[in-house]
């Protein structure tokens, strides 16, 4: 169901301005300038207050790099949500446009229609499902670090357990919106 024009141009906003990165898959990968900011709030939030929180005895530089390190991670693992969106697309023979990340998550753009209401539903559901795998990967590794016991708290563990809160927090609604020349599936995934 096509939206509304405002909101449709709207959508298509972070796809201007964004920077290349490079291809996965054969499949172009851009960053908005957005990107940033979000990167680094996530990554100030989590060596200021998170991080030394959880375990209060790390040196600063410690903390800062974990930080980026774990906020490098979570936008990998937005890349591999809307990577899987767009792997499936092709698999039915869907063109992929490209993916590009900004401030609200990641857009998948495809250059046209999936072949029927059963691919389309499997193109929606690949994105949350490997978000969800990955957040279940994430929550093992943790324990597998043993930050369950606040005595045995490392960083590591503690990145892991970011990783899977970040994850978890991740609230994304996925649609597509349908113009008469253009098939955009977008997802926003709020951190
Ligand atoms: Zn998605």
């Amino acid at each position: 169901m096509a939206g509304p024009d405002s909101k449709t141009g709207q959508r298509k906003d972070p796809l201007r301005a964004a920077l290349p990165l490079g291809t996965v898959g054969g499949i172009p990968v851009r960053v908005n300038w957005s990107t940033a900011v979000i990167f680094a709030l996530i990554a100030f939030g989590l060596a200021a207050w998170d991080f030394p929180a959880l375990d209060p005895h790390q040196s600063p530089l410690t903390y800062v790099l974990a930080g980026v390190l774990t906020t490098a991670v979570y936008l990998a693992s937005l890349l591999a949500h809307e990577l899987a969106h767009s792997l499936m697309a092709r698999r039915y023979g869907v063109t992929v446009k490209g993916i590009t990340l900004w401030l609200l998550g990641g857009i998948s753009e495809l250059g046209g229609e999936a072949p029927g209401p059963a691919a389309e539903a499997r193109i929606a559901a690949a994105g949350p499902l490997t978000s969800l795998l990955l957040g279940g990967i994430f929550i093992g590794l943790a324990a597998l670090a043993g930050t369950g016991h606040p005595a045995r708290a490392s960083i590591p563990g503690v990145i892991f357990t970011a990783l899977a809160y970040l994850g978890y927090r991740q609230n994304c609604r996925c649609h597509t919106d349908r113009t008469a020349s253009v098939t955009v599936s977008y997802c926003a995934c709020r951190v």
